[in-house]
């Protein structure tokens, strides 16, 4: 399988010009990776023209959020739809930002239902807040991923990917820890019981699961080879054209 490297741009940069900029160069080398996948979502009035500069399905758009509707009377939402209609390929949803602005899990488990009645790829966020010591976030993780999936058909569900975000550790989190690789394998062998347990445990196996919190250029590694997951999330990172670069060349060599 090969690994994927979501770079989750947030509400950044504040100017096109700069978006495209910033594309082309991980576009350069993204796209000409054999054994990574990399998946750009950049904030969604970018989508359209960063998609006149795709060049191959190594290096690809994805957005930060789709609205569950196909379109109507929703000030503000942007449709799954939609978002197939430009060259966008992946939607990240459930993101512990959106989650803290008011997301509930009905809410993420309705966008995740209308994400795949299209060929688009939801990845699903899922994360604790912090750690206690009663091991109660491994029981919110668990929730998280059951009613993200509540109803959704086995060919429905092997088409999703996992993000396990734990909020303590994403850079933005005012005094953020360090999540180390066997708290991030802990978690991964978690959402792999808990998938097994939601679908048929055949397709469980096959559904990639990402790290991300803070990842960067340092980091990359011990979470793909120490933490069990498939790929990384990138927020913070992703924004400085050499330093994701060094990430996916990282990943490649794996
Ligand atoms: C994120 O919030 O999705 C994220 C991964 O952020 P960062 O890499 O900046 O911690």
């Amino acid at each position: 399988m090969k690994k994927l490297i979501i770079a989750n741009w947030k509400m950044n940069p504040t100017r096109g010009i700069d978006a495209r900029k910033l594309f082309k160069s991980v576009n350069t080398v993204a796209s000409k990776l054999k054994n990574v996948e990399t998946v750009i979502c950049p904030p969604l009035v970018y989508l359209e023209s960063l998609g006149e500069l795709v060049t191959n399905r190594a290096c690809v758009l994805g957005s930060q959020d789709a609205f569950w509707e196909h379109a109507g009377p929703f000030t503000g939402q942007v449709s799954a739809d939609m978002i197939f209609g430009t060259k966008a390929r992946y939607v990240i949803v459930g993101h512990s930002e959106l989650r803290a602005l008011g997301e509930t899990d009905t809410m993420i488990n309705k966008k995740i239902k209308s994400i795949l009645q299209f060929p688009l790829i939801p990845v699903v966020c899922v994360g604790e807040v912090s750690r206690d010591e009663d091991h109660q976030f491994v029981k919110l993780v668990k929730n998280q991923i059951k009613l993200a999936l509540a109803n959704l058909t086995n060919e429905e569900v092997s088409r999703v990917v996992i993000a396990y975000e734990p909020i303590w550790a994403i850079s933005s989190t005012k005094n953020a820890k360090h999540c180390t690789p066997a708290d991030c394998r802990e978690m991964v062998q978690v959402i792999k019981a808990t998938l097994a347990d939601s679908v048929n445990p055949e397709i469980a196996k096959q559904i990639p699961i990402l790290y991300g919190g803070s990842v960067n250029s340092e980091s990359v590694e011990s979470y793909l080879e120490e933490g069990l997951v498939d790929g990384g999330l990138v927020g913070h990172a992703s924004l400085d054209a050499k330093e994701f670069i060094k990430i996916l060349k990282i990943a490649e060599k794996l």
